[in-house]
């Protein structure tokens, strides 16, 4: 028998999918061949039980949504102290790839728009960029249950396009705040925003982060209490960028978006919920993942702050 939550995510996948507003992420090539039509939702709780509709395991490029786990991991390396010397948890209201450092520190306001990511991705340890990397590649991997590839071409496009994270880059080292050099950061950073996921695979890690770090099907112990509990803070202040108010305010979960489409929320102690659809708003979120979420958190009561 088809359970009740499998019913509901169909009827909001259906009452989504005629919205094709939105226009796919176009600052690198490959982003803006992808299929537009494509659509996913993908709700894991945190005893395993997954629920998907759709194009839920289609495969597209984590992009931002890469940036609380690479934050959790440059917690884990460093310790918070450390990290807190090197980049701030305000909010910034700002756009994800704006070019803006804390008065008189030289701190990124965050780890969720690209200047506190890209010094975050620095901060993961390893002798050089590719072995940062693959300690990030595993990290995120272990959230999903699975070992996640990265995609090449993605990757090769990000780097040969990337001069705006180019000049954040730069930006941090001239500040004095990014110890390493910034090419090589950002070699780490393009890669990890290349790395390939699915909707299921990211309601997998959100579940992950809803099970205070412990994956549901492996059982493995990914991240520790106390630093998820930091990650989904920053998720919830952050995560939605220069929407973050409005998207606290109607869906009430801690979340990250990605250009490439994909998003995932979490509800602390229950589900992870992802959704996966190219075309993106003014604030460069999936529209219909933004629609689909708050779908999804009206019809299960999903807002953190609910008290009825
Ligand atoms: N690779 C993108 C960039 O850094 C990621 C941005 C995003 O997903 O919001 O420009």
């Amino acid at each position: 028998m088809q359970s009740l939550v499998q019913k509901y995510l169909e009827q909001i996948y259906s009452s989504v999918l005629p919205d094709s507003s939105g226009w796919l992420a176009d600052y690198i090539p490959e982003l803006a061949v992808v299929n537009p039509e494509k659509f996913g939702i993908c709700i894991a709780t945190i005893d395993g039980t997954v629920y998907e509709v759709g194009d839920a395991e289609w495969p597209f490029t984590i992009q931002s949504v890469s940036k609380p786990f690479t934050y959790g991991m440059a917690l884990a390396d460093n310790g918070e102290q450390a990290v807190d010397a090197k980049i701030d948890v305000e909010p910034s209201g700002d756009a994800y790839n704006e070019i803006s450092l804390e008065r008189g520190t030289g701190r990124p306001l965050n780890p969720m728009i690209n200047a506190g990511a890209i010094l975050a991705a620095s901060l993961v340890n390893g002798a050089e960029p590719e072995e940062q990397f693959e300690r990030l590649r595993d990290f995120y991997s272990r959230f999903a249950g699975r070992e996640l590839p990265l995609d090449y071409n993605v990757f090769t496009s990000e780097h040969d396009a990337g001069d705006r994270n180019r000049a954040i880059a730069y930006m941090l080292r001239t500040v004095g705040v990014l110890d390493q050099l910034p090419e090589d950061a950002l070699d780490v950073y393009f890669r990890q925003c290349s790395v390939q996921v699915t909707a299921r695979d990211l309601a997998l890690m959100a579940a992950t982060l809803a099970n205070t770090g412990m994956q549901p099907l492996t059982g493995e112990q990914v991240l520790s209490p106390q630093l998820v509990r930091r990650v989904l803070s920053v998720m919830t202040t952050c995560g939605m960028y220069d929407a973050a108010g409005d998207w606290v305010s109607a869906v009430g979960l801690p979340a990250k978006s990605g250009v490439g489409g994909g998003i995932l929320a979490v509800l602390p102690g229950q589900i992870g919920i992802a959704a996966y659809s190219p075309r993106i708003d003014r604030h460069s979120h999936s529209v219909r993942g933004v629609k689909a979420c708050r779908a999804l958190s009206d019809t299960f009561d999903l807002h953190f702050l609910n008290v009825t």
